[in-house]
């Protein structure tokens, strides 16, 4: 090509967008912790905050917020929607979150502090706010926490019980699964604010975090964040039953860039399947810094997923 053709050429892929870097999806403000939810022909995406200065050395995550997408490119701010403050027993940081729908309501689970009596910092502990809409309003769903640290004792550490992930089985029956050290994990009644049974933890190799749960062809994923060759990967196992045995089935993506945390979120949309995860690449980002990022994910004849590609292009807008 001439040097004008080629000008004209590349001119007309940028005015097309597809020059343009996608990832992170989102860059007005720092976000980590995606949790995709598919309702009708919308994606949202309930996102965790990360406003650390440049000097800080520990995450500072004041509240939640609300993307909403018809096409995967384009993502709208619908606000930050729900805090700690939203829990009168809750203390301290928005850590990850997972929400849900069932039977019209939308059940937004969420990783915080309690508090003790004496305002003092009790461990991790889980609770539910619940709204009508996928943006809210939300509310306390229970009035106190659904776990806190006391009820898992196989870690020693105040802050096991985080990154709630939940799970509706096509039989109906809720599953919530969630955890720092170890992955645990309890059936819920259909009202999705009570716990239905028993904790259990599972045997899963170098599980650290972030657990997710996907379903495909009657094979459950458990995708997590995990030591790998070098913490933190994304790693994964799979099972015919939700309830285990669960095999490991190895590293689904490597290291984020620029961030030592990475966080998975899975979903099906108009025919492909997608991964959300967090990396620090955003200007002046970094680990407490982080943005939301998104790639396509693809599987194997056998059901292994392939080792995501991280892009800085991202994904190709879906066709409305
Ligand atoms: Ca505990």
């Amino acid at each position: 090509m001439k040097r004008q053709s080629i000008f004209t050429f590349f001119a007309v892929l940028a005015a097309a967008g597809m020059l343009q870097a996608q990832n992170p999806i989102i860059s007005e403000i720092f976000t980590a912790d995606p949790a995709p939810l598919v309702h009708g022909d919308t994606v949202y995406l309930y996102a965790g905050h990360d406003a650390a200065t440049l000097e800080d050395t520990n995450y500072k995550m004041p509240d939640w917020y609300v993307f909403s997408s018809k096409d995967m490119v384009n993502w709208k701010n619908h606000g930050s929607v729900l805090s700690p403050a939203t829990f009168s027993w809750a203390t301290g940081e928005a850590y990850a979150a997972h929400t849900v729908e069932r039977n019209g309501k939308f059940y937004w689970f969420v990783s915080t502090f309690h508090k003790k009596d004496d305002n003092s910092n009790g461990g991790a502990a889980i609770g539910v706010a619940v709204a009508d809409t996928p943006t809210g309003p939300f509310r306390d769903a229970i009035g106190k926490a659904l776990i806190v640290n006391e009820m898992t004792t196989d870690m020693k550490h105040a802050w096991d019980d985080i990154d709630p992930a939940v799970f509706i089985d096509d039989d109906g029956q809720g599953y919530l699964f969630w955890g720092n050290g170890s992955c645990k994990w309890v059936k819920l009644k259909e009202n999705m604010i009570e716990l239905d049974g028993q904790i259990a933890t599972l045997e899963l190799k170098n599980f650290i975090e972030a657990p997710w749960i996907y379903k495909r062809k009657k094979l459950y994923y458990l995708i997590y964040a995990g030591k790998g060759t070098k913490p933190e990967m994304i790693e994964y196992a799979t099972s015919k039953s939700i309830q285990g045995p669960w095999q490991y089935r190895g590293i689904l993506a490597e290291n984020a860039p620029k961030s030592f945390t990475i966080h998975p979120g899975v979903i099906d949309f108009k025919g492909k399947t997608y991964f959300f995860y967090h990396n620090g690449e955003l200007p002046q980002g970094g680990s407490y810094r982080r943005g939301i990022c998104l790639d396509y994910l693809y599987f194997n004849k056998d059901g292994s997923m392939k080792k995501i590609i991280q892009t800085k292009e991202g994904v190709k807008a879906v066709k409305q």
